[in-house]
């Protein structure tokens, strides 16, 4: 198992395990259970959406991330840390959670 995406919500979660399945990669959704006990958790406990072939992770993100552009407008941004691809809503990079100014 792999971590492809760390979404906002456990419906944006959903959304994108569901095209990742479209497209033939299996994958589920962790952290989903704990929506319903939401406030009383810290802000970071999102779901986030995991892959069973870590060879499919560069094409799962590719799949993403032009799901991603259709979905919005805003422009994608690089982690200075690490490097990684973060779509524009993300404050934070979701591959190693480095603040998106530093
Ligand atoms: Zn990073």
């Amino acid at each position: 198992m792999k971590r492809v995406y760390s979404a906002e919500n456990a419906f944006d979660a959903q959304i994108i395990r569901d095209h990742l399945e479209h497209h033939g990669i299996a994958a589920a959704v962790h952290g989903n259970m704990l929506t319903g006990a939401i406030g009383e958790l810290p802000m970071d406990t999102r779901p986030s959406v995991w892959i069973e072939d870590p060879d499919l992770y560069e094409r799962a993100r590719d799949l993403i991330g032009r799901f991603e552009n259709a979905r919005a407008d805003g422009k994608q941004w690089t982690c200075r840390h690490c490097g990684e691809t973060n779509e524009p809503a993300f404050e934070i990079c979701w591959a190693c959670a480095a603040d998106r100014e530093t």
